[in-house]
């Protein structure tokens, strides 16, 4: 039984997809969200840039949760590899570019609930708590049977379903993945010192440890390490993981007293040869999974969402099919170098702190070095990091779809 009752369906609940039906049902596009029951909850936090603020800002999320986020207004790198070449430490500050913050912190439960708050609001918006079973597509449409029994179709499915998306595999779309030897362990903190809206990422030679700033005297850290280190360090109780922080972290923040709800996670690349291809739309980790350094991932997919949107919203203004192949070619496209370069510059990063080979390691040491003596490359840097110079989406620029 198949009703196409909606223009636009997207697959999946998570932060990209609720991002992509809110903008979409927002500009007045029929949308349907099929969201699966989170299956635990999510202790992690974001790191949000500011035009993905802007963009949250324009689609009235972020008044409901600004008040759980902090701002990230210095970022500190600490060489901590103990190796021959160490880098200089270099600190970035948002001051020097005319910036209030390059960003915020937030609890993803924090950012999850004013989505979803939002995305009740909306009329345009038809949210089934379900999951998507399968998928059928045709030339003219795309039929998505759910697991309670009936289908949903659509013209153009979005596929926000992360790092397995069913919506890839039925569009037939195959992705290059690479895992690495490490896993990054997070936990939330209390610390007995003031972070002073201040990230620090010390360097290690196992990857970075990273601890960025929550309101009050709280920061989250992501600890990136190999596997059995992580798997140790998970185990440990809270005074014994407390100390170990606090060593790692040279007391920069004072006594640590660790908060409920351990992650871990395996580090690994995913990126799909195709973000589109036949009446589907990929969106966030379903796109492209890239390791949690650098704060890159859901401000990538936060951008293919306000992408996809805004590419669908001048399709319909034109009368065009906003399933068709010109759209999803465009949308390909438009998010392919954004993706690419931001995964080929972690990807680097993290390899040059694994890999004790000298000329990789001098090469990064010297680009730090540069970036700590001239200003305006130090400049420039903390400028693409903040919005990239291609051209971002409306969203992005706090414009309506
Ligand atoms: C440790 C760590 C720290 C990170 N820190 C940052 C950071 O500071 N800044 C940053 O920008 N990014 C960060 N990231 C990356 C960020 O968390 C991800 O990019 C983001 O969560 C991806 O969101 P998503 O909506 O694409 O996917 P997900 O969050 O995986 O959501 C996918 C959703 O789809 C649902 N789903 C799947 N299949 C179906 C189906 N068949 N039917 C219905 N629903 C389905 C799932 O249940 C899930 O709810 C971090 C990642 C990690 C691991």
């Amino acid at each position: 039984m198949s009703s196409p009752s909606v223009e636009v369906v997207v697959v999946g609940g998570g932060p990209v997809g609720l991002t992509a039906a809110i903008a979409l049902a927002g500009a007045g596009v029929e949308t349907a969200l099929i969201a699966r029951p989170a299956r635990a909850p999510d202790h992690r936090t974001t790191a949000l840039v500011q035009t993905s603020i802007t963009a949250l800002d324009a689609l009235g999320v972020w008044p409901s949760c600004r008040g759980d986020a902090a701002p990230l207004r210095v970022m500190r790198i600490v060489d901590d590899s103990a190796r021959l070449l160490r880098a200089p430490q270099v600190q970035f500050a948002a001051s020097e570019i005319g910036l209030d913050a390059f960003g915020c912190n937030i609890e993803n439960r924090f950012l999850l609930a004013a989505l979803e708050a939002r995305a009740r609001a909306l009329p345009s918006l038809r949210l089934v708590e379900d999951e998507a079973r399968t998928i059928a597509i045709t030339d003219g449409d795309i039929t998505v049977e759910l697991a309670s029994g009936p289908a949903l179709g659509a013209r153009l499915a979005v596929g926000a379903d992360g790092a397995r998306s069913l919506c890839r595999q039925a569009a037939g779309i195959a992705t290059d993945a690479r895992s690495y030897p490490q896993t990054a362990l997070t936990l939330n903190l209390g610390h007995g010192r003031q972070h002073r809206d201040t990230t620090t990422e010390f360097h290690t030679s196992r990857g970075p440890f990273t601890l960025v700033p929550l309101p009050g005297r709280r920061s989250s850290l992501v600890l990136v390490t190999s596997p059995a280190e992580a798997a140790r360090l998970a185990g440990l109780d809270d005074a014994e993981i407390g100390r170990e922080i606090e060593r790692r972290s040279h007391s920069i923040l004072g006594k640590i007293a660790p908060e409920p709800g351990r992650g871990v996670f395996p580090l690994a690349i995913e990126t799909a040869r195709r973000f589109a291809a036949r009446r589907v739309a990929l969106v966030g980790e379903a796109a492209h999974v890239i390791p949690p350094i650098g704060a890159q991932g859901l401000n990538l997919g936060l951008r293919d969402a306000a992408a996809i949107g805004e590419l669908v919203v001048a399709a319909r203004r034109d009368g065009r099919d906003v399933g068709a192949s010109d759209l999803t070619d465009r949308y390909d496209g438009t998010r392919r170098a954004d993706v690419m370069s931001r995964t080929l510059a972690i990807d680097l990063l993290n390899r040059s702190l694994l890999w004790g080979f000298l000329p990789l390691q001098s090469a990064r040491g010297f680009g730090l070095f540069l970036m700590e003596r001239i200003g305006p490359l130090r400049r420039a840097m903390m400028r693409e990091g903040v919005a990239p110079a291609a051209a971002p989406p409306r969203l992005m620029r706090g414009e309506p779809l």
